[in-house]
């Protein structure tokens, strides 16, 4: 198998198995007692607290760990509304994961109004619209740091020091970029920031919150006292010293990594575009994360090009994970081109550092066989 889906999720390193098994095995008290074995779990999370925030540029006061990184999403969602419930209307970007676009989608039937900015050509979100459609209605802005898709990267601080001149709160999902590029929000004012760790090499089902001193909150999950009261429920302290390992290791790491994989990356892309006619590459033109490349293959649809591949041992993917058991076009690229035929012929090639160049070459040949046979 050659795996090339790594913006679904990525390979669980051995040293986060380790880590997680001496959560699982040995140390599996509740952090929340006050007998010594339940002060080892509680260590364990604050160290694993304090990673998290390394990894992004923080306090770990800030960082409420979560299920996942849908459900931050939808907590920092939930939270900005709340807060002002005068406020009615969120803005994102039409390119935002469904664990955005669906929250905000439900909220309107509570009486919020979602307001979606489209993203110029090259992927990137347009400030101009952006800065337009905000208002005093306007309860909180979502903006992606990356695109699961097509791996563009959006202005950020940009978007930061907008949305604080004009005194509106902004979420970020920065489930993408985190671990990949770096990322520092001490130079930059975002509200609410979002990570998962299984896209870093960590476990499933463990994501956080990055929430600001100044920034309003309010839990979903009410029960015991904590994540300081923001978040009831044991905590999965297993999965929380899994997703720490895989941040400490990717912080370590992240300049090498992007090297590497960016090399890998950009030879496949050379590769299928050389090899095979009528492509095109989304986001080339923009800032993108070095392990993603989204490519349009002209006349071809791309669920059966995913098949075929898959049928070769290449995992790809035609769209969010999320999305992919649904016959919906990528609404990325319909978002980028206005077109269903082009969002229905795109196929993300998600690399890992720990890819091969062989791995490669053996894609770009498999890919170039699989057209050939369809066209
Ligand atoms: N946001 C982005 C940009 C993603 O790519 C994903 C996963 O596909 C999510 C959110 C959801 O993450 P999780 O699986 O942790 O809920």
């Amino acid at each position: 198998m050659i795996y090339l889906d790594n913006n679904a999720t990525t390979k669980p390193l051995p040293a986060v198995q380790a880590e997680m098994l001496e959560y699982l095995a040995t140390k599996w008290a509740n952090p929340s007692s006050a007998h010594s074995f339940g002060l080892e779990a509680k260590a364990g999370v604050d160290r694993a607290r304090r990673a998290i925030a390394d990894l992004v540029g923080t306090e770990s006061g800030m960082v409420v760990f979560t299920g996942s990184a849908t459900e931050a999403n939808n907590t920092a969602i939930l939270s900005a509304v709340r807060a002002r419930p005068s406020r009615r209307q969120i803005v994102a970007c039409a390119t935002e994961h469904s664990a955005v676009l669906a929250m905000g989608q439900a909220l309107e039937a509570d009486g919020c109004k979602l307001v979606l900015v489209k993203p110029m050509a090259t992927g990137i979100v347009n400030l101009a619209e952006l800065s337009e459609v905000i208002n005093p209605e306007t309860a909180l802005v979502s903006v992606m740091w990356a695109n699961n898709e097509t791996g563009v990267i959006n202005p950020v601080a940009e978007i930061a020091a907008l949305c604080r001149a004009r005194a509106v709160p902004f979420h970020c999902d920065a489930v993408q970029a985190a671990g990949k590029i770096p990322i520092d929000l001490r130079s930059m004012p975002v509200d609410y920031l979002t990570l998962s760790a299984h896209k870093l090499h960590g476990p499933k089902g463990i994501g956080a919150l990055v929430v600001a001193s100044q920034a309003p909150f309010s839990p979903m999950h009410f029960g015991g006292h904590q994540e300081n009261g923001r978040r009831g429920g044991t905590e999965n302290v297993p999965a929380i010293m899994g997703f720490a390992k895989a941040a400490s290791l990717a912080l370590t790491d992240i300049a090498t990594r992007a090297s590497r994989v960016r090399e890998l990356r950009d030879r496949l892309e050379q590769g299928i575009l050389e090899a095979v006619a009528e492509t095109v590459v989304y986001g080339m033109n923009a800032p993108r994360l070095p392990n993603t490349t989204n490519i349009g293959f002209n006349g071809i649809d791309s669920d059966t090009l995913v098949s075929l591949l898959d049928q070769r041992g290449i995992c790809v993917s035609s769209g969010s994970a999320c999305m992919s058991d649904s016959v919906a076009p990528s609404h990325v690229i319909l978002a980028m081109t206005g077109s269903f035929q082009r969002a229905s012929e795109a196929i993300r090639f998600s690399l890992s550092y720990l890819n091969s160049s062989e791995e490669i070459e053996r894609a770009i040949a498999a890919v170039k066989d699989a057209v050939t046979y369809l066209r």
